[in-house]
C-alpha cells in the first residue's frame, strides 16, 4: 500500500435501486483490494462516495443537496470527509457539469468506470488531481463482481448478470445512463455465485434492467436459470426485474419447473390503459400483461407479484387511470411501487407536453396507492393460520428472540422464537400481519 491510502477510509451513501447496491458492494470490493479502509458512517469517512440514481428529478436534486450539505459539514470541520464523490448514474448523465463552478464533488465516477475509482483517488490523494477528475462513458470490457466479503449480509446476496438496457421506454432515462445490454459470462455468473455459496450464501438474487432479456449467444435467462439451478449448496434464487415481454409461456413455465427458483416475479405494468402504453412504448398491451399474469398464476405454484405504475404520464386521462386502477385490482400485487410521473430531460417523453396538473398526479397516486393497501390488507387477512417454509435472514432488532425471515415467494416474516441461523429452512404459522410483514411461529 501506498503512504497516501494508509488509513483512508470511504464511506459510501447508495440511492435508487438494487443494481446500485450490488454496485456499492462491488466499489466496496475493488477499493479494499487497494488498501483503502471501510468507514460505517460519513462523519468517520475521509472519502465519501454517493452512488447516485437519476431516475427521477427528485432523486437527483436530493443528491445536489447531499452534496452540499458534505460540502458544509467538511466546511465547519464537523466530518473529515477529505474527497467527496458522486459516481452511478447522475454522474453518467451530468459529467462535467457536476464539478462545474466548483462547488460540486471532487470526483465524478460513471457506471462503467468504477474499476477507475482507486486510480482517480490515488492522483488526488497525491494532490495530483486538480480539477476534480471527472470519469464517465460507457464499455462494454468491465463487469464488476461485488466480492461476497463486501456484503452486508451473509445467506442472501444480490448478483448483476447484464448491465444497461435495449428497451427505449419513453420515459426513461437507463438506456442514456446504464448504455446497451451487456450480458455478464454465465461462467462469471456461476463462479461468483459459487464464491457465495462457499462464504455461506443460500439465495442469490439476479440482478439487471431487465434480466428475463438475459441472452449470451444460445443461453437465454431460462436456460441460465436451469444451469444455477444445478450449482450444490444454492437454495434459492430471486430475479428483478422482467419485462413482460419476455415473460414467455416458455419462461413461465421453466421458473414452474425448476426447484429453486422462487415464485415471486416483478413485472412493472406501469400502466392499465393501452394508449398509454403506446406512448411509454411498453410494447405490450393490458390484454397481454394479464394473459402473462393468468399463465403464471395457472403454472406457478403459491406465486406472487409485484410492480411497478407511472400515474399522470403525458395525456393521462381519467378514464386511463381508470383502466389502471382496474388492472391493479386484477392482479392483486403483494407490492406495488406506485410514482408520479416525472419528465427526463433527454427522454422521447421529454417532448411531449407534461400536460396532466400535479394536484391530479398527487390525486390520482393517493387513490391507487389507497386501492393497492385494501388489496394488500385483504391478501395479508387470509394468510392468517397459513404453514409456510421461510428462510431465515437474520436476527430481528426487536423484539428480543425474533428472527427476519423471507417465504419463497418474497414475503416478508418476523418469526418469533427458536434457535435460528441465517439460511435455516423453517416450517411456521402465520399469527397475524403488521404492515407489509407477516408475524409467525415456528412449528415441528
Ligand atoms: S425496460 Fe424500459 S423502464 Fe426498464 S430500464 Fe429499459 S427503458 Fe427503462
Amino acid at each position: 500500500m501506498t503512504d497516501e491510502r494508509a488509513g483512508v477510509r470511504v464511506h459510501i451513501e447508495t440511492y435508487g435501486c438494487q443494481m446500485n447496491a450490488y454496485d456499492t458492494s462491488a466499489i466496496h470490493g475493488l477499493l479494499a483490494a487497494r488498501g483503502y479502509g471501510r468507514a460505517e458512517s460519513p462523519l468517520e469517512a475521509d472519502v465519501v462516495l454517493l452512488n447516485t440514481c437519476s431516475v427521477r428529478d427528485l432523486a437527483e436534486h436530493k443528491i445536489l443537496s447531499r452534496i452540499g450539505e458534505l460540502r458544509s459539514l467538511r466546511r465547519r470541520g464537523l466530518a473529515a470527509a477529505d474527497i467527496i464523490g458522486v459516481c452511478g448514474c447522475m454522474a453518467e448523465r451530468l459529467g462535467d457539469g457536476l464539478v462545474a463552478g466548483g462547488r460540486g464533488p471532487d470526483l465524478v465516477a460513471g457506471v462503467d468506470q468504477y474499476d477507475q475509482l482507486p486510480d482517480l483517488l490515488d492522483a488526488i490523494l497525491r494532490g495530483e488531481s486538480a480539477p476534480a477528475p471527472v470519469a464517465v462513458g460507457h464499455r462494454d470490457d468491465v463487469h464488476y463482481v461485488a466480492p461476497p466479503e463486501a456484503y452486508p449480509t451473509n445467506n442472501s446476496h444480490l448478483v448483476t448478470i447484464h448491465k444497461g438496457c435495449d428497451y427505449r421506454c419513453t420515459y426513461c432515462i437507463v438506456p442514456e445512463t446504464r448504455g446497451p445490454q451487456r450480458e455478464k459470462a454465465p461462467l462469471l455468473i456461476e463462479a461468483e455465485i459459487h464464491g457465495i455459496v462457499a462464504r455461506g450464501g443460500r439465495e442469490v438474487t439476479l440482478l439487471g434492467q431487465n434480466v428475463t432479456a438475459y441472452r449470451s449467444g444460445d443461453l437465454d435467462f431460462a436456460g441460465l436459470l436451469r444451469r444455477l439451478e444445478t450449482i450444490d449448496g444454492l437454495e434459492r434464487i430471486r430475479f428483478l426485474t422482467g419485462h413482460p415481454c419476455d415473460m414467455t409461456d416458455d419462461l413461465i413455465r421453466t421458473i414452474a419447473e425448476l426447484g429453486k427458483t422462487c415464485p415471486w416475479l416483478h413485472v412493472p405494468a406501469q400502466s392499465g390503459s393501452d394508449a398509454v402504453l403506446r406512448r411509454m412504448k411498453r410494447l405490450y398491451t393490458r390484454e397481454r400483461y394479464l394473459a402473462m399474469i393468468a399463465a403464471a398464476r395457472r403454472w406457478i405454484p403459491d406465486v406472487t407479484f409485484s410492480g411497478d405504475i407511472i400515474v399522470g404520464f403525458p395525456g393521462e386521462t381519467d378514464a386511463d387511470f381508470r383502466r389502471t386502477l382496474e388492472l391493479v385490482e386484477e392482479v392483486r400485487y403483494d407490492l406495488l411501487f406506485s410514482f408520479k410521473y416525472s419528465e427526463r430531460p433527454g427522454t422521447p417523453a421529454a417532448k411531449l407536453p407534461d400536460d396532466v396538473p400535479p394536484e391530479v398526479k398527487k390525486e390520482r397516486l393517493a387513490e391507487l396507492m389507497a386501492v393497492q393497501d385494501a388489496i394488500w390488507d385483504d391478501l395479508a387477512a387470509a394468510q392468517t393460520g397459513a404453514v409456510w417454509e421461510v428462510a431465515v435472514e437474520a436476527a430481528a432488532r426487536r423484539p428480543a428472540g425474533s428472527w427476519r425471515a423471507r417465504t419463497p415467494n418474497n414475503r416478508k416474516v418476523l418469526l418469533h422464537g427458536g434457535d435460528h441461523r441465517p439460511g435455516d429452512l423453517v416450517r411456521v404459522r402465520v399469527t397475524g400481519c403488521e404492515a407489509s410483514t407477516f408475524e409467525a411461529e415456528p412449528i415441528n
